[in-house]
């Protein structure tokens, strides 16, 4: 009997119709006698909506905060009604609806009176989305007859370690805790519901995996439970020469290997979790993107060892936009020796990770990208640490750029291809701030003002023809 993991995104789970309509694909795969655990993010546009609330509360008075849990209660009581049908499964659903939201009143109004939020209280209030959808799917399953029981990330068994936000499982302990606590269960063909993006850490404190993190979740689960594959439904049919709500007539990839999906998940924007694969690479589970609206459809499969079969060099394109670059000058630093490793190591001790490094052969000068919303931190944190001490004079930062880059394991070795992209460019005027290409040779990336975005990703694809790939 196969074992699937299926992750349903938020805009899988915005509706009660699209939350019966992943019911039914849960239940079409039992009767196929899969075992399936699924794993749900939060209804769409939730956990934005959480992140606002936690980074306002503190401005907040307890009225106000009301007004958004009433709202918040509201709106997945309307969802539960219309995805669960028996009338004694949705007035329990009802109820942790009711309970759920009112513990997060509580946080909410904490961090109220005391003024201040912290990365970890940050994270409990983050963790709310999932806690209340996990409930609406675990109903749906219900009406169809399946048997299911529904599970928090810690209550599956995923431990993290402590870095809110971005926080990373500690594989060993939460393959050992979730294969003892779901294995047993999908031996008696009970469909585990997991809430997607939420852990624990090893003392119990929840924690986030980042965002987009139920993709994480479904991968770690995977490898724990020894599974088969992983199905990641979404909105559209698989991973796409780029976003198709960019290039509409974008296409949709059959296939990609491990290394081509690494190189598309971290500069593929939404498309998946960074982080995703990481688990599943060396237990070489094979991952599905699939499209909800379109089950009939195979979707993207990302397995091992692709690369060669096809011919295009490049197959996709993509933007990243919520990035910051920052540019650090010093006359002091052109040949010294250990400079480079100076920023470096003050940037990994405070956990903020560099997205994308150029330096120029001068050594005067280091360019780097970072995600958007660590701009004011990292910037005061290199402050601290570099000026003033002789080496670095100016640290300056742009947040108004974003990062293009276009993916292709066939780009190695092959003449023309940074040349094609860059005289794409030159034709739509468009300035180019920063340039890298990973050593992988998978990506070529770069820099330019965000408004130029969608101009390039358009150009790009257009140059390669990858609507008729
Ligand atoms: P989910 O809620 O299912 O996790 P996301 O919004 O995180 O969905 O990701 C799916 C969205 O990613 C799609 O609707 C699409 O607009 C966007 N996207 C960006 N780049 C790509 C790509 N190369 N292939 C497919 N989707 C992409
Ligand atoms: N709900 C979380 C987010 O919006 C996790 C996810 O959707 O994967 O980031
Ligand atoms: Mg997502």
């Amino acid at each position: 009997m196969k074992t699937i993991v299926m992750k349903f995104g938020g805009t899988s789970v915005a509706t009660g119709e699209s939350i019966r309509r992943i019911a039914k694909i849960v239940a079409d795969s039992i009767e196929k006698e899969y075992r399936v655990v699924v794993v749900v993010s939060a209804l769409a546009g939730i956990t934005n909506q959480l992140a606002e609330e936690a980074n306002q509360a503190k401005k907040k008075g307890e009225k106000q905060i009301q007004e958004f849990t009433r709202k918040l209660i509201a709106e997945h009581v309307a969802t539960s009604r219309k995805a669960i049908e028996n009338k004694n499964t949705q007035k329990q659903v009802e109820q942790v609806i009711k309970k759920t939201v009112n513990a997060l009143e509580k946080v909410l109004i904490g961090i109220c009176y005391v003024g201040e939020i912290t990365p970890k209280s940050k994270d409990y209030v983050m963790s709310f989305g999932e806690r209340l959808s996990a409930p609406i799917v675990w109903g749906a399953l219900q009406d169809l007859k399946l048997r299911t029981q529904c599970f928090t990330g810690k209550e599956a068994g995923i431990v993290t370690d402590e870095n809110f936000g971005e926080a990373a499982p500690l594989m060993n302990v939460t393959a050992h805790q979730v294969k003892g606590r779901l294995k047993p269960l999908l031996e008696r063909n009970v469909v585990p519901v997991v809430t997607g993006y939420i852990a624990a850490t090893q003392d119990g404190v929840v924690t986030t995996l980042g965002r987009g993190g139920s993709d994480y979740t479904a991968t770690i689960l995977s490898v724990a439970l020894a599974a088969d594959e992983v199905w990641i439904w979404t909105d559209v049919d698989g991973i796409m020469t780029t976003d198709p709500k960019i290039v509409p007539s974008a296409k949709m990839l059959p296939q990609l290997s491990y290394g081509e999906a690494v190189e598309m998940a971290i500069f593929g924007a939404k498309a998946m979790h960074p982080s995703a694969l990481e688990p599943v690479i060396e237990a070489r589970i094979p991952v599905r993107i699939r499209n909800v609206f379109n089950p009939k459809n195979h979707g993207t499969l990302i397995e091992d060892g692709e690369e060669a079969k096809s011919k295009e060099v490049v197959k996709a394109v993509a933007m990243i936009k919520d990035v910051a670059m920052i540019n650090i000058r010093g006359a002091a630093m052109v040949g010294a020796p250990g400079s480079y490793s100076k920023v470096f190591d003050v940037l990994g001790k405070n956990k903020i990770n560099i997205m994308m490094v150029s330096t120029a052969v001068s050594e005067a000068n280091i360019s780097l990208i970072i995600r958007r919303n660590l701009l004011g931190r990292t910037l005061s944190t290199l402050e601290i640490a570099l000026l003033g001490r002789g080496l670095v004079n100016e640290i300056s930062s742009e947040d108004d750029v974003c990062v293009i880059a276009a993916m292709g394991a066939n780009m190695k070795g092959t003449f023309g291809v940074a040349s094609r992209i860059f005289t794409a460019m030159a034709q739509k005027k468009i300035n180019i701030r920063m340039i890298a290409q990973g050593s992988s040779e998978l990506n070529i990336s770069f820099v330019i003002k965000e408004k130029d975005g969608i101009a390039a990703v358009q150009a790009i694809h257009k140059e390669f023809k990858l609507d008729q790939i």
